[in-house]
């Protein structure tokens, strides 16, 4: 059975105090929680404290990274190492998020090489696929979402698969309001399934959780999580706020 996973990117959102401070309340609001694996990706600059944090009080939260430098070390100014993440207890990455593929100009074959670097440290990834408003207009969300997958995932092995995690996330549904429909979203991850089984076999295909990422909120969630091949959720506006994220991960408390 796949365990269902809601991970929060923080994206470039609070200080580190402020980071703390919502970890804090967050972990209040899901200390009963244990169906649901749990992730929060704050900004870098957190991540020291909030994995002290997750240590010391054992929370039932996972710690994430939003992005890593392929390199252990070196003449890499403004970069973060796998090996760093590492140090600070991280266990997911995300990688290949839209953001930094539209903005900063990761291609697949950079988003293959971070996504190689998180497994050698054993970490596990967080890829990001999904097609923009225009690829969609154009019908070709299958062609990229295939490219995308294919090439970030060039020379993974069937064992590193195992601790692949991949969002779908709709570039037009990322922080715009827009979510899509559950039928859309199942649609695409029912693909990613039958990419990842294509690509290596049935057994992998049906263990890889696929998330679905763009606009979940408290009042959208369930009905995503009631799809079959929807294994969580990549959540970022709305796992800014505590009550509003655990509302999230305790989707299976909605309509009680
Ligand atoms: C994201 O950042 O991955 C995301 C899905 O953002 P939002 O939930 O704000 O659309």
């Amino acid at each position: 059975m796949r365990k269902p996973m809601i991970a929060g990117n923080w994206k470039m959102h609070k200080t580190a105090g402020q980071a703390v401070f919502l970890v804090q309340d967050l972990a209040g609001l899901v200390e009963r929680v244990k169906d649901v694996e749990i992730v929060v990706c704050p900004p870098y600059i957190a991540l020291k404290s909030i994995s002290t944090i997750i240590e010391m009080d054992k929370l039932n939260i996972c710690l994430g990274a939003q992005n890593v430098y392929w390199e252990e070390k070196g003449a890499f100014t403004g970069e973060i190492s796998p090996v760093m993440l590492k140090d600070l207890r991280v266990d997911y990455v995300i990688v290949g998020h839209s953001e930094r593929r539209h903005i900063f100009g990761d291609t697949n074959e950079i988003v293959n090489k971070r996504l190689k670097a998180v497994l050698a440290h054993d970490m596990k990834p967080i890829l990001c696929v999904g097609e923009t408003q225009e690829e969609r207009e154009e019908e070709k969300t299958f062609d990229i979402i295939k490219e995308q997958i294919f090439e970030s995932l060039a020379d993974i092995s069937s064992e590193e698969m195992e601790n692949v995690v991949i969002a779908y996330e709709p570039v037009w549904a990322i922080g715009t309001g827009l979510t899509a429909t559950p039928e859309q979203a199942n649609d695409a991850t029912r693909n990613i399934r039958a990419l990842v089984g294509s690509l290596y076999n049935p057994e992998i295909a049906m263990i890889t959780r696929i998330l679905y990422g763009g606009s979940v909120k408290p009042d959208n969630i369930a009905e995503l999580m009631d799809e079959p091949d929807i294994d969580g959720a990549l959540v970022g506006g709305a796992s800014l706020d505590a009550q509003s994220f655990a509302k999230i991960i305790k989707y299976q408390e909605i309509g009680e």
